[in-house]
Parts: structure tokens; C-alpha cells; sequence
């Protein structure tokens, strides 16, 4: 298995051997770990990277559990999250799944039963991600794509040769024709691994297909940028 091929997960957790425990054993089953001993570094590494998973300690320094994941909810992130907590107070659970927690497990918990939990949630959310296959090739107006080949015949009757990374990126926003892909999406499934091309990398993709499929490439039918959010094949 290839790093790109690993799901990635974030620990966030301030216990230091629970975390050490928690990254051995993760890393046993072929998981990427990264990991944040504190609120603020959290926050930082959410911001940069894409994880498939975090699992999440409540009571932290600097910033606790519950205000990090309410902050990853407020900017559409939908990441898994798998909330741990030494309380066992049902309060803290509810509001931990109020805020956007996806599982919760109270301390001390079964190695094995996380484990099991880890795998479901990733699992569960690949479902979501990936949608029912367009097929090998699509025509959209008087273009022609061939994703398996990696080449188009545009409406002009040029022959475009596509990278891999454009074919996927087309394949995505027309299998999700009508809806915003959000940027995390993309991120994931085109570029595949927890390093984040700047939002430019996606804009200059785009700019390409306006180029390439749109008969007026300044007000563009197909590919449209949603402030913010994502991007949108319409037809
Ligand atoms: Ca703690």
C-alpha cells in the first residue's frame, strides 16, 4: 500500500501516553497519523491538511474539543469525527454530537472497539464520497471526453490531450452534475493525499476546461466557481 493509498488521522489528544497508544495502534492497522496536542495546533493542522478522520479529546489546552469541532463545522468541513472524553457525563456526549461529533466513546475505552469505530467512520464517509461512475466517455454540447483515454474533442473540433489530474477533476464535477463540489472533495479525490495545492491550483483546472469546452470562455455554461464553497458542472 502507497502512502496516497493510507487513510490519514488526525489525534487530538493532550494525554500523552494514551496518544502514543493510540498512534501505535493505528498505525498497526496502516493508518497515516498525524498528530495535535492542543487546541490552537489542531485548528492549524485542519487548516492545512485533509484527513479522512480525527479523532478528538474534549478536554484540551488552549482550546477544547467541543469549540474545534463547532469551528471545523462552520467551514463545511465534513470530516469524521470520533469525540473521546474522560467525562462521562451525558450532557457533554449530547452537546459533543450537537456540535457536529459524528461518534463518542468515554474513557477509558476498549483499544479494539475504537478501532472497529475508526474503520466504520472512514469507511462510511468513502461512501458518501464517491458517487456512481459516469462511464468512459462523455459528451457534454459538442464536446467529447474520453476519461479513459485522457483526451477531448472540443466543440471546435481540436484534440486535447488530458493530465490525469484534469481527467479525474472532470470526471468528479460532471458525476456531480448540478451540485457544488466542495474544495475538500476535490482535494481528495483528485489530488488523493493530505497536502493542499492552494485554491489557484483549482482555479488554473478550471480556467483550462473554460478554455478547452466553452465556446465563450468569459461567460462560461459548464464550469462554474462557487465562492467559497467549490465548483459546479452544469449542462
Ligand atoms: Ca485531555
Amino acid at each position: 500500500m502507497t502512502t496516497e493509498d493510507k487513510a490519514n488521522i488526525l489525534i487530538v489528544e493532550d494525554e500523552i501516553n494514551l496518544h502514543e497508544a493510540l498512534r501505535l495502534n493505528l498505525e498497526m492497522e496502516g493508518y497515516e497519523v498525524s498528530s495535535a496536542y492542543d487546541g490552537n495546533e489542531a485548528l492549524r493542522q485542519i487548516a492545512n491538511a485533509y484527513f479522512d478522520l480525527i479523532i478528538m479529546d474534549i478536554m484540551l489546552p488552549e482550546l477544547d474539543g467541543i469549540s474545534i469541532t463547532e469551528n471545523i463545522r462552520v467551514h463545511n468541513n465534513n470530516v469524521p469525527i470520533l469525540m473521546l472524553s474522560a467525562k462521562n457525563a451525558p450532557a457533554d456526549k449530547v452537546l459533543g454530537l450537537k456540535k457536529g461529533a459524528d461518534d463518542y466513546l468515554s474513557k477509558p475505552f476498549n483499544l479494539e472497539e475504537l478501532l472497529i469505530r475508526v474503520a466504520k467512520l472512514i469507511e462510511k464517509n468513502k461512501r458518501i464520497l464517491v458517487k456512481e461512475s459516469v462511464g468512459d466517455q462523455y459528451k457534454f454540447g459538442n464536446n467529447l471526453i474520453d476519461f479513459k483515454a485522457q483526451d477531448s474533442i472540443t466543440w471546435n473540433g481540436s484534440t486535447i490531450s488530458l493530465s490525469k489530474k484534469e481527467a479525474l477533476l472532470l470526471k468528479l464535477l460532471i458525476e456531480n452534475k448540478g451540485e457544488v463540489v466542495p474544495r475538500e472533495k476535490i482535494l481528495q479525490v483528485v489530488w488523493g493525499y493530505n497536502v493542499y495545492p492552494t485554491t489557484r491550483t483549482i482555479d488554473n483546472f478550471i480556467l483550462s476546461f473554460r478554455k478547452y469546452f466553452e465556446e465563450d470562455s468569459r461567460s462560461p455554461k459548464y464550469f462554474h466557481s462557487v465562492r467559497g464553497v467549490g465548483y459546479k458542472f452544469i449542462e
